[in-house]
């Protein structure tokens, strides 16, 4: 039977841009919606002939903020994906949210679409410190957004948030993971703020005006949060992501398991047949290739995927590597078993010497045939993953 995969879509629009924050995402931009839905339909259909005989397990909507796409754009997507590939029945079907942009009525809708899984960027439950993020909503907004959810019948919710904050104490920090809690979410993702380069954040700690995220703080906030969440019954499951029992998210251990994925919109990735490659960023250029594509495909000349702007084969070498890094993100690891079978190498020798020192620093360890980060290798994980990636 031919593999399954999952299907990515990215929605590039934001009401502001935050000020941490290097995603593909543009704000004020919003006019672009209708046309932006009409390409994606059109870009699904440039797929359907490659993908055919294809099951699809997950959907996810990314972003960017994709509920702020209203929902007669996002059911023009999900019935041109429905007609194009071959959605599972009980494929995890993901949308992104941000608190301000929900209501019932919309989540109601999404639920008729067969959107199944929520996951709502709260981000913090203080309101000093979302607006020390740029974010455009408060804490107070963020628990209507869970309880409107709810209410409209979402049975699998998942939160954001965001620690390490520059001089966030413990006790906010806490505050914030306890508010969390008390809403009863089924998945909890937690993402440590880094300052990625060419961001405002960036530009304010190199003058000075804001000081660098303490990473002493973040690895005792990460540590304590490890505790408390396990004490409520969390599964925790990956570096940054933890589920009540049954709640993983599927889509995203696609990616973890290298598994493969066609993105459609904006920048978005994909990894498919031996290959990664990715979309032009600029969504009005975007727009411009896949319609460039399109009027191709209806001329009924050579199959072309404009869109499409750079490439790379994963060589060998390449996917071993891909295998580690991703697979040890996820708190089971990679199956060493597995691995020999499919690459016809042992993990262990093949990168003896890369995993040398972290197997002396008791980073990484195996268990039961299974390869894996230590406790205190998930807080120091860059480090291995350093070590593994080709030169
Ligand atoms: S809402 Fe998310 S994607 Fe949009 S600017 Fe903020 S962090 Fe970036």
């Amino acid at each position: 039977m031919a593999e399954p995969f999952s299907l990515y879509l990215h929605i590039p629009f934001c009401t502001a841009k935050c000020g941490y924050c290097d995603f593909n995402s543009y704000a004020g931009t919003e006019h672009l919606i209708p046309s932006y839905s009409d390409a994606l339909v059109k870009e699904a259909q440039l797929w359907r002939k490659t993908m055919a005989g294809r099951s699809v397990t997950t959907v996810f909507f990314g972003g960017g903020t994709p509920s702020l796409v209203p929902l007669d754009e996002v059911t023009t997507m999900m019935e041109g994906l429905r007609e194009t590939f071959d959605i599972l029945p009980e494929a995890e079907i993901s949308l992104e949210a941000n608190p301000g942009s929900l209501d019932e009525t919309y989540l109601r809708g999404l639920l008729e679409l067969g959107f199944n899984r929520l996951s709502i960027g709260v981000q913090s439950f203080h309101d000093e410190e979302l607006q020390s993020l740029d974010r455009v909503h408060t804490a107070a907004e963020a628990g209507e957004a869970f309880q409107a959810a709810r209410s409209a019948g979402f049975r699998n919710v998942s939160i954001d948030l965001i620690f390490g904050l520059p001089e966030q104490e413990m006790a906010s920090w806490q505050e914030s993971v306890e508010a969390a809690l008390a809403l009863e979410p089924d998945h909890i993702s937690l993402y440590a703020l880094t300052v990625e380069q060419g961001t405002p954040l960036a530009r304010d700690v190199a003058r000075g005006r804001t000081p660098s995220p303490n990473p002493d703080a973040q690895a005792d906030q990460y540590e304590w949060t490890e505790e408390r969440l396990a004490t409520a019954k969390f599964e925790h499951y990956e570096i940054s992501n933890w589920s009540k029992p049954g709640y993983r998210c599927e889509h995203n251990l696609t990616y973890w398991r290298c598994g493969e994925y066609l993105g459609l919109g904006a920048g978005a990735h994909s990894y498919l047949d031996g290959v990664r490659f990715a979309v032009a960023a600029l969504p009005s250029k975007y727009l411009e290739l896949v319609d460039e594509s399109w009027q191709s495909l209806q001329a009924g000349g050579e199959m072309k995927m404009r869109q499409v702007v750079s490439g790379e084969p994963i060589t060998p070498e390449l996917a071993m590597s891909d295998t580690l890094v991703l697979g040890l993100r996820v708190n089971d690891g990679v199956s060493l078993a597995r691995f020999q079978e499919q690459f016809g190498v042992d993990a262990l020798e093949r990168f003896a010497e890369e995993l040398g020192e972290p197997f002396e620093a008791g980073l990484v360890e195996e268990v039961e045939g299974n390869l894996r980060l230590t406790k205190r290798g998930r807080l120091l994980g860059n480090e291995v993953f350093a070590r593994l990636l080709p030169d």
